[in-house]
């Protein structure tokens, strides 16, 4: 089975498994653990912020940027589509206690968005915006690098507001090889950021959170109280550290696999766009007249590709380091077959 559901369907390699069983480790409630410790320093200075916790998913790293930058009944500004909203069962709501203005379009918005949306603080009926949330790479977006230029100009609007500023970087790592910008480049206009390990890069398990000191007091303290502070995690962090060694200049070979998909799909009347296909992820849509997106998907599966519906009429692949260039070569015929039979 040629398994494109997700780019967590990974397993980790023997290296990364060699690393994690090698890892020097304490409780890290304490701070003893040497290996959590290191990569929180590591990621911190690659996205060029004061500290970074571990924290064990994407989900719980978004929460607790929420929990850091508002307060309940606060007002967020969010993309379409985004992950924050869609895929997390509600938590904002549930604890944060945030609600969420949705602006732009298809995850993309600009600044003058941003100034045309924010409600005012201190009003008696205005729900008061304090947060812009960016999502980049944009999952349900199929993938596409928010661009970085009109990130700073959001940045510097959410600063004259008093706005604060989140960027959901899951799949950070894809948009700086996709974008050839650093890390820290794509991360400098907002105060905190979330990334995952779990992702393209490989690992079991495992994101962060980054941002100022001033406000990780609070990050902490919403890790404990999600149930996320763990102990001897650094066997975990093990596979982090290996993984940025080993596994970050190697996504542009899951970034030309996805072209490869993507473009055998639009040979097809299925509707891609391939402009948007700037990373590991696949997206296209499937109009009335062609098969819905639970007859590809079965179609498919019969034929040995695993892909997934993430709508009546769309489906998502998605590539990562267990799949070969000639398993996604194939990948794109069994799909473009099963639109077009
Ligand atoms: C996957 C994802 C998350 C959540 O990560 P989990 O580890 O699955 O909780 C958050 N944001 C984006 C954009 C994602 O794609």
């Amino acid at each position: 089975m040629i398994d494109l559901r997700s780019d967590t369907v990974t397993k980790p390699t023997a290296g990364m498994r060699a690393a994690m069983a090698a890892a020097e480790v304490g409780d890290d409630q304490y701070g003893d653990d040497p290996t959590v410790n290191h990569l929180q320093v590591r990621v911190a200075a690659l996205l060029g912020k004061e500290v970074a916790i571990f924290v064990p998913s994407g989900t719980m790293a978004n929460q607790i940027a929420l929990k850091m930058l508002t307060q309940p009944g606060d007002d967020v500004l969010v993309g379409d589509e985004a992950h924050i909203v869609w895929h997390e069962a509600g938590a904002s709501a549930a604890n944060a206690g945030v609600q969420f203005t949705v602006i732009g379009q298809g995850g993309r918005f600009t600044a003058a968005d941003v100034r045309a949306k924010a409600k005012a603080r201190g009003h008696v009926v205005q729900p008061g915006t304090t947060l812009v949330c960016v999502e980049s790479t944009h999952n349900r977006g199929g993938g596409f690098v928010f661009d970085p230029d009109e990130a700073i100009k959001i940045g510097a609007v959410a600063r004259e507001l008093g706005l604060g500023t989140y960027l959901d970087g899951a799949r950070l790592f894809n948009a700086a090889v996709a974008s050839g910008r650093s890390l820290a480049a794509l991360a400098a206009p907002f105060d905190v950021v979330g990334v995952a390990l779990s992702k393209g890069l490989g690992c079991p398990i495992g994101s962060l959170v980054a941002g100022p000191a001033v406000l990780m007091p609070r990050g902490i303290a919403a890790r404990r109280r999600y149930g996320g502070a763990m102990r001897q995690s650094g066997i975990l962090a093990a596979a982090g550290l290996y993984a940025l060694d080993h596994h970050v200049d190697r996504l542009a070979d899951d970034h030309a696999n996805a072209r490869a998909i993507a473009a055998a799909v639009a040979q097809t009347p299925a509707l891609i766009t391939m402009a948007d296909v700037q990373t590991n992820i696949v997206i296209f849509h499937l109009p009335a007249g062609l098969p819905d997106a639970a007859t590809i998907v079965a179609r498919a599966h019969a034929a040995g590709v695993h892909v997934q519906a993430f709508g009546p009429r769309t489906v998502r692949a998605t590539t990562h380091l267990d799949v070969s260039a000639a398993e996604c070569a194939e990948a794109g015929r069994v799909l473009a077959a099963a639109i077009s039979s």
